[in-house]
């Protein structure tokens, strides 16, 4: 696929099985995506519709774009992520203009995700539009439009989006139909935290881990902050070979020690 002009296209590369915890989150994407898709007769029979789309909600760093990926990859389809401050633009219409291409290529490219991040650009809160409120207006009536539109042209189209504000969003992008349905993605458990380590880990060279008693250590993290746990305690065995001449594997220690010095960035959201 041609790079579009704005955010990125591509294969997911992951499924719902890369995604660590968050068993909640993806119940919630089976009951509303997939169940539906492989049991057309049954969604019939109920009258369950694929239309609207769904807000993903939470903290930075705690897999709402990964989630969005693996749904992506779960359903076999493209994967469009869009970030929507990028699409704003402060001459009049070139923000509607943006979006009606974004959603253009979206469908070109079924089965697609489309995933809109940032969400809370759309609100008036955040306007530095010139024109202000109504040019604001003007991009949340462009999108209500592109989600509104016929059914056979949007379908095999999935359209997520994800806010660290979701009470910036304008809410006529909440009303049903829309985004309606909003799912809470929180920081890991330590379940959540110990399944996340073993996957950001999975493949490489360890010796016997307690990854429980990480998971333990590293209360308050996000799935962010815990690959980037990994990644150091990797850097830190990578380093070590290269001194010793033989592969050394990862170790508790790496990984203690990484974890004591990363921070956790959710802080105070
Ligand atoms: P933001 O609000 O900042 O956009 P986000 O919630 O979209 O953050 P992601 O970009 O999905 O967060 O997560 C960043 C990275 O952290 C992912 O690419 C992945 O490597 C890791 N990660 C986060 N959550 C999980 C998880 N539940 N399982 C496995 N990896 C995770």
């Amino acid at each position: 696929v041609a790079e579009p002009a704005l955010g990125t296209l591509g294969q997911a590369g992951v499924t719902l099985a890369d995604v660590g915890g968050l068993a909640s989150v993806k119940k919630r994407l089976d009951l509303s995506f997939l169940t539906p898709l492989r049991n057309p007769e049954l969604s019939r029979e109920f009258g369950k519709s694929l239309r609207g789309g769904l807000l993903l909600w939470g903290p930075p760093g705690c897999g709402k774009t990964f989630i969005a990926r693996a749904l992506a990859g779960e359903l076999g389809a493209s994967f469009y992520e869009i970030g929507l401050s990028d699409v704003l633009d402060m001459w009049i219409g070139s923000s509607e203009r943006n979006l009606r291409s974004i959603f253009d290529t979206a469908r070109r490219n079924r089965p697609c995700v489309l995933f809109f991040d940032e969400m809370d650009a759309l609100g008036q809160k955040r306007s530095n539009l010139r024109g202000g409120g109504s040019a604001m207006r003007g991009v949340v009536n462009q999108m209500l439009s592109e989600l509104d539109g016929a059914s056979t042209e949007n379908d095999g189209l999935f359209v997520l989006g994800a806010s660290n504000h979701p009470w910036d969003i304008d809410s006529a992008l909440l009303r049903p139909g829309r985004f309606d349905r909003t799912v809470l993605v929180l920081p890991p458990d330590v379940e959540g935290r110990e399944a996340i380590l073993r996957l950001h880990l999975r493949g490489r060279p360890t010796e016997r881990l307690d990854l429980a008693k990480i998971a333990r250590a590293t209360d308050g993290m996000s799935g962010a902050d815990l690959a980037l746990v990994c990644e150091q305690a990797t850097e830190t065995a990578m380093e070590e070979s290269m001194g010793s001449g033989r592969v050394v594997p990862i170790t508790q220690r790496h990984l203690q020690e990484a974890a004591k010095s990363v921070r956790p960035s959710i802080g105070e959201w």
